[in-house]
């Protein structure tokens, strides 16, 4: 007998370009959807001003992120720029085996090495409207100086050549933050609605 009624867990992972404005996106997500459960990736990078331990990453040492990479602890992990980011197993697991959607913000690399465990994981890469307007939201952002700004740039270009690896691609637009989350909303549900997802 097939059943609708308990929806399935699944992955939903979101990567974009920095700058593109992924970290709104998905709060504005964790916000609308109860079943959304966000990831809190541990990473060896310094927290910035505002972050919260244990909310906006779980900040750690080498040592200690190299001892949970040989207990294999870790979902998926990957450097970035000259840090270490990570997914956390055990929190991820439980979301999906509860029937919930656990909430991935990983970098590219990270979404490639999640397809592979979770096949049927739903991978968005949000995409800025252009090169232009990424490189005016970073220069707006006033947190990076110039020769960062290329950078990031030069890496978004990078990123974007893995676009033909996500499931769907969402353009955020300037000042259209709602569509956006509206876009992903739909993603949810025509999600929940393939029935492979249905429990039989
Ligand atoms: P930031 O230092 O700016 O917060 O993040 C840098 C990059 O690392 C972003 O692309 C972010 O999505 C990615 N990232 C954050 N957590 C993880 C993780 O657990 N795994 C991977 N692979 N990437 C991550």
């Amino acid at each position: 007998m097939i059943s609708a009624s308990r929806p399935v867990g699944f992955c939903l992972v979101l990567s974009a370009p920095s700058g593109t404005g992924k970290t709104t996106i998905a709060q504005a997500l964790l916000e609308s959807d109860p079943h959304v459960k966000r990831s809190i990736s541990m990473t060896t990078r310094a927290s910035r001003t505002g972050e919260v331990d244990g909310e906006d990453y779980i900040f750690t040492t080498q040592s200690s992120f190299r001892t949970m990479v040989e207990e294999g602890g870790f979902l998926e992990w990957a450097q970035v720029h000259s840090d270490y980011y990570g997914t956390p197993s055990a929190p991820v697991k439980d979301t999906i085996n509860s029937g919930g959607i656990s909430l991935l913000v990983i970098d590219v690399q990270g979404g490639q090495s999640v397809k592979a465990i979770f096949p049927d994981a739903v991978l968005v890469f949000l995409v800025p409207p252009s090169m232009e307007s990424l490189e005016r939201r970073l220069n707006a952002r006033g947190t990076d100086d110039e020769s960062v700004i290329r950078k990031r740039l030069s890496q978004a270009e990078t990123e974007l050549g893995y676009l033909a690896e996500y499931t769907y691609g969402v353009v955020n637009e300037d000042d259209q933050q709602e569509k956006t989350v509206a876009k992903i909303q739909s993603i949810i549900a025509a999600e929940h609605c393939r029935v492979n997802r249905w429990e039989t």
